[in-house]
């Protein structure tokens, strides 16, 4: 490994690497795109995505694997929902086969960079695409960049993943027919005071319900909730203003076809969070962190499994999850992309 790095002390931050790869959209059409070595981005001040936050982003990781092969995992889904995201936001969509060759060049620039097998730390893959010529009268930009920067990051939770505690927001996420179910920058702007709020009250994170009738599970700023019932049944809530985690979609088939657990999809009502056994928060970031307990205005709901470790089907549902990423347990068709 070329780089000077302490893979066991990395948190999870900006470190910049050696490339990163840019295409740009002008009179209607994608250039070839590169990568290139200056990671700072000119351009006007009025630029579309400063005045307007027309922008996205996606993210993923890299895995360096068992057996020494670096992979990503499920990028066509990435793509596939960047896609989704960029035509709900007038933007025009990178195709998806160059999508994930464009994220294969960007590791492949960083090969340095891609933590070793075994540290707990990965290579975070952040793709994303802004409206980057002056538009002061509101509408659409003209021309737009599509970028892919990465950069290591280090175990989500060192020293294990010790069960949170969470709050329930009074603060909304995203509106009915809004853009909740897309990976908008604008859906993070807003969460900025909610999440501050949370941290100063103690709270890890804000569980956000469905601000029509404030009765429905909703998610995270930036996870989807997993619950576990107490026969064994990984429920997950459905909504349209959810974002569609890939972590959450992987682990209902991991759950249903490795560990022959019954699955259901559908509203979840808060009135029956109290009778699950384990709760969970899954994304890219730390696959799935474990919820110990959720206060609700002073009213603290409390998960038989407790607050020193993961609950046992979370436990299962973990370890096979990051066992198919890392390569040690074989992943269902289509899943691993070899990069290198
Ligand atoms: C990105 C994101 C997730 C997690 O999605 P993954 O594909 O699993 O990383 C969940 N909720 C929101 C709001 C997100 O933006």
């Amino acid at each position: 490994m070329g780089k000077d790095i302490d893979w066991s002390n990395l948190g999870f931050g900006y470190i910049e690497t050696d490339k990163r790869f840019v295409a740009n959209y002008k009179n209607g059409a994608w250039d070839e795109g590169k990568l290139v070595d200056d990671p700072m981005i000119t351009m006007s001040e009025c630029a579309c995505v400063l005045q307007y936050a027309q922008t996205c982003f996606e993210g993923l990781k890299a895995y360096r694997t068992e057996d020494g092969h670096v992979v990503t995992f499920r990028p066509d889904l990435n793509a596939a929902r960047m896609k989704d995201t960029c035509e709900r936001l007038v933007m025009p969509v990178y195709p998806e086969d160059k999508w994930v060759d464009a994220i294969v060049q960007t590791v492949k620039g960083n090969l340095d960079y891609v933590p070793p097998y075994g540290s707990g730390a990965t290579l975070y893959i952040r793709p994303y695409m802004f409206g980057i010529n002056p538009v002061i009268g509101v509408k659409p930009a003209e021309d737009y960049q599509f970028r892919v920067f990465c950069t290591p990051v280090g175990p989500y939770f060192k020293g294990g993943a010790k069960p949170i505690t969470i709050r329930v927001s009074d603060f909304d996420r995203a509106a009915p027919h809004g853009t909740g179910h897309i990976k908008a920058g604008l859906n993070y702007a807003m969460s900025l005071h909610p999440i501050m709020e949370a941290h100063e009250q103690g709270y890890a994170e804000n569980m956000y319900l469905d601000p029509a009738t404030r009765t429905k599970v909703e998610e995270t700023g930036g996870a989807n909730f997993i619950f576990i019932t107490k026969d064994g049944t990984l429920v997950t809530p459905k909504s349209g203003s959810i974002l569609p985690s890939i972590t959450r979609r992987s682990i209902m088939v991991v759950a249903e076809k490795y560990l022959g657990m019954k699955v259901e999809h559908r509203e979840v009502f808060f009135d029956e969070v109290k009778d699950f056994a384990e709760c969970g928060l899954c994304g890219t970031a730390a696959v799935i962190s474990p919820v110990g307990k959720i206060v609700d205005h002073g009213k603290e709901i409390c998960f038989a499994s407790g607050m020193e470790e993961m609950g046992p089907y979370t436990k299962k549902l973990y370890d096979t999850l990051t066992g198919i990423q890392m390569g040690r347990i074989e992943a269902p068709e289509g899943w691993i992309k070899v990069i290198a």
